[in-house]
């Protein structure tokens, strides 16, 4: 009898695009189809869209993540816990800290990075929202801040503003969840409202670039009469260790703006690893076909932020979001079925579902298709559209256990 050795498939990073390849790839394909591994740094999974909450200290870390192992069967995946440093696509090989792995197929789902566009010293001085450790020491350093202010010789309000570079989705979300921490902190650290500021500083002239005018005059009016200052039309040039030093459009003056607590939420891009390992990329991220394989490698997939893939009715790059990860990984476990079955594989579309902007707890603004909602409504279609990737990634199980609608709580 010869013993044909099944196909090794091999996905790196455990964010949406990894998880729901390897979860959706437990269902189409059966134990003799192939061997799967996934990779990741931690051994859990966590909502990266959900990040802006434990950064300000609204929601425990810990709602936001969960083990790899009690969502991806460990007995169809393996799953290695271990941070991928390069990948060989000429060798079929991934090398990670502690060692090497070998693949036939590889699906590709390492995440983003910030991009701070060299802007001097933000790497150094700026926090970013991007992983459970990043915002974790966001809550912990402006917690320390208000905690220690009235130790101080002489209490200077600054270490108390919080400044926060770019006002897309995520510098909104985050300024708006601050909008409702800040109270807290400053009665349990017995410190004025009226001390703390909290500007939100953003290169173009409105927040929200892709929102329209109405759901933007909301949003606005909403978190301004919560105390959040708006600073448009006004890019971040440096940071230092306690400032931001701005300049407005149209002006040659610069202006320095001291602040305790700086947050870079100005932009991302794809995860350095994948141009460093020699994928040739664009803005960073690699170009896939409609079976979302690299055009350089035919048995490379790439999924969510390091994809670069395009929206055929607009005619323009797929923003990267979630939604996006997840339908691709999606389509993709299906594709490798096809493609282990030497059947044709079935293109991707990207189906644009609509956008939810947070503006903190029981508010949000929202663009569904022509819809424009607002206020409570747009909040709870918030809420369902989290729990629906919980559900969808875990059946009802885990989104009643951690979703935000709270059935059982
Ligand atoms: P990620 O979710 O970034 O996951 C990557 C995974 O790879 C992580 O588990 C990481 O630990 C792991 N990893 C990274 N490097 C390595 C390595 N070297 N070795 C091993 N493992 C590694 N999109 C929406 O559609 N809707 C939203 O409401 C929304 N809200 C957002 C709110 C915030 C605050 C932010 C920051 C983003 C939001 N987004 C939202 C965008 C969305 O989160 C991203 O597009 C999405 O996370 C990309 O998914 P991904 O699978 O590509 O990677
Ligand atoms: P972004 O690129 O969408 O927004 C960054 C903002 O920073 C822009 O408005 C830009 O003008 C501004 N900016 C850049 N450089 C600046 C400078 N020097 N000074 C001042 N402002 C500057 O980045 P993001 O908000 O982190 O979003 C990243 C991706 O994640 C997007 O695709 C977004 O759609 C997605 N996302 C979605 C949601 C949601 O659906 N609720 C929430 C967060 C993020």
């Amino acid at each position: 009898m010869i013993l044909v050795s099944k196909p090794k498939i091999l996905i790196i990073g455990a964010g949406y695009g990894g998880m729901m390849t390897a979860t959706r790839l437990i269902k189409e394909l059966s134990p003799n189809d192939a061997d799967i591994t996934l990779v990741n740094k931690h051994n859990y999974h966590y909502q990266t869209t959900w990040l802006h909450q434990p950064a300000a200290g609204t929601l425990h870390h810990d709602r936001t993540r969960m083990l790899i192992k009690n969502v991806v069967n460990p007995d169809r995946v393996k799953f290695v816990q271990d941070t991928v440093k390069e990948i060989k696509p000429n060798e079929n090989k991934v090398i990670t800290e502690n060692g090497e792995l070998e693949y036939d197929y590889l699906v590709i789902g390492l995440g983003f990075e910030s991009n701070t566009f060299g802007i001097k010293g933000l790497d150094e001085n700026a926090f970013t929202i991007r992983s459970v450790d990043s915002v974790r020491k966001i809550r912990e350093h402006i917690e320390y801040q208000f905690a220690s202010y009235n130790h101080d010789e002489v209490p200077n309000d600054d270490k108390l503003a919080i400044a926060v570079g770019g006002a897309g989705l995520t510098g909104v979300e985050f300024v708006a969840e601050l909008a409702n921490r800040i109270p807290e902190l400053c009665r349990e650290y017995d410190i004025e409202r009226s001390k703390v500021r909290i500007i939100n500083i953003e290169g173009a002239p409105t927040i929200l670039p892709n929102f329209d005018k109405e759901l933007v005059e909301y949003a606005v009016n909403q978190l301004e009469s919560k105390g959040i200052e708006f600073k448009l039309s006004t890019f971040i040039k440096e940071c230092t260790k306690d400032s931001v030093i701005v300049q407005e459009k149209d002006s040659e003056d610069l202006e320095e703006i001291k602040a305790g607590t700086i947050v870079w939420t100005g932009g991302v891009k794809a995860n350095t690893i994948v141009e460093k390992s020699g994928f040739k990329t664009n803005r960073g991220k690699v170009e896939v076909d409609d079976a979302l394989r690299s055009k350089e490698y035919d048995n490379v997939f790439v999924v969510g932020d390091c994809s670069l893939v395009m929206d055929k009715e607009t005619n323009r790059p797929c923003p990267p979001t979630a939604q996006l990860a997840m339908q691709q990984g999606v389509n993709l476990a299906k594709n490798i079925r096809h493609i282990l079955h030497n059947e044709p594989t079935e293109p991707f579309v990207y189906k644009n579902k609509g956008t939810v902007a947070s503006l903190g707890a029981g508010d949000a603004v929202a663009v569904v298709g022509n819809k424009r909602i607002k206020g409570a409504p747009a909040a709870a279609l918030k809420k369902i559209v989290d729990d629906r990737y919980l559900l969808m990634l875990g059946g009802v199980g885990l989104m009643l256990k951690k979703g935000k609608l709270n059935l059982l709580k």
